[in-house]
């Protein structure tokens, strides 16, 4: 039998609410396929744990993770520690750490769920986003704090490698989806360096996949033809920072934040993957029993593929479906269900079917 070791850090706020409804779904996975089990050890990281620690990962944390074919995260962010303390002490160090380099971020209307647009059927997205340099390098400082002529600085730093490693993974993944579509998204008319990089680098590796139709959109634009015309478009590949941007409003048009899955791929295999869903900590509804499980079970299902049980990942996606289908749904979708009442009614699709 196949065994699969994952690690799960829950870490705020709603997180932890999400990934124990995510684990006990997984389990009824595994029971139903019977070919492979899955061996989960819980780490407590969190803002919690910092506040008590002074750390997020404590020393050797990486190197016990890195024992792990995944991690399966629910996300970080407290109102007790500022948001760039906690992204840099949990969430940055394991994507970085691990060169998860490929953030993908699949969008679209699952059956039942409403779309705020008209024509939101058009939806059916992969949002490629660059997660290990950019806008998020980590560049920058602070000068003269205080003073008259007090100075930040934010550098998005692009290497030829870390740029054409991203092109070449946006062009195989377009390759399998059968529209064959890449839209390239960059800012390369205001920003003349790094930008008009991005945009050489794509037409050299486009040579090496002509059966593949691309285009080129500015970020600016691609917003409204998102809106606008949603069913032109297929693959999006972008910058770290664009692509966070879009990928946010690529949830929201898909119907809810509570929906949206993610992967964060280190895809040469050499380190764990790690799977969470987009959305944050949502302190509104933490402990009420009303987050909206969805998203993490679309993030296991990307999980498992990810792992080789394509057949136990398909078989989530259809009680996913099956699930918002009926109409059972959570307040962030207009329904009155538990994050308990959806886990259980996925468990009893998968168990039947
Ligand atoms: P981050 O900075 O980590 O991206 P955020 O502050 O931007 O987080 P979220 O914490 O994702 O935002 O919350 C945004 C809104 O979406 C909140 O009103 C929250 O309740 C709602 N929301 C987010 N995730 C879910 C979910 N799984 N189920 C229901 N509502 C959700
Ligand atoms: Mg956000």
């Amino acid at each position: 039998m196949r065994t699969h070791k994952i690690a799960a850090i829950g870490a705020d706020g709603i997180g932890p609410e999400v990934i124990r409804a995510g684990l006990t779904v997984l389990e009824a996975l595994a029971a139903r396929d019977g070919g492979f089990r899955m061996e989960v050890e819980s780490f407590p990281w969190s803002s919690d744990y910092y506040l008590a620690h002074g750390h997020y990962i404590p020393e050797g944390g990486l190197e016990r993770l890195k024992q792990f074919d995944a991690i399966f995260f629910g996300a970080v962010g407290s109102q007790q520690v500022p948001d760039h303390v906690s992204l840099w002490g949990l969430r940055l160090p394991i994507a970085q750490g691990f060169d998860q380099y490929a953030n993908v971020r699949p969008a679209r209307v699952l059956p039942g769920v409403k779309s705020p647009l008209q024509n939101g059927a058009g939806i059916d997205w992969v949002i490629i986003r660059e997660n290990s340099e950019g806008e998020y390098a980590g560049n920058g400082g602070r000068a003269h704090r205080g003073l008259p002529i007090e100075v930040g600085t934010e550098v998005a730093v692009f290497t030829r490698a870390g740029v054409e490693r991203i092109h070449r993974f946006a062009f195989e993944l377009a390759m399998k989806r059968p529209r064959r579509q890449l839209t390239l998204v960059t800012k390369s008319n205001a920003q003349r360096f790094g930008m008009v990089m991005w945009d050489e680098i794509f037409y050299e590796v486009a040579k090496d996949y002509p059966a593949l139709k691309t285009d080129r959109e500015l970020v600016d634009a691609v917003t409204t033809r998102m809106v606008l015309k949603p069913q032109t478009l297929d693959v999006i590949v972008a910058t770290n920072l664009h692509a966070d941007i879009l990928s946010d409003l690529a949830a929201a048009l898909s119907g809810s934040l509570g929906i949206a899955p993610t992967a964060n791929l280190n895809p040469e295999r050499q380190f764990p993957s790690m799977f969470e869903p987009i959305h944050g900590s949502a302190f509104d509804i933490t402990g009420k029993g009303i987050a909206n499980p969805v998203a993490t079970f679309w993030t296991a299902s990307m999980m498992l593929e990810h792992l080789g049980e394509a057949d136990a990942a398909a078989r989530l996606m259809r009680a996913i479906e099956a699930v918002t289908a009926s109409g059972l749904h959570t307040p962030d979708l207009g329904g009155t269900a538990t994050t308990e009442d959806v886990t259980r009614a996925v468990c009893e699709h998968i168990r039947q079917h």
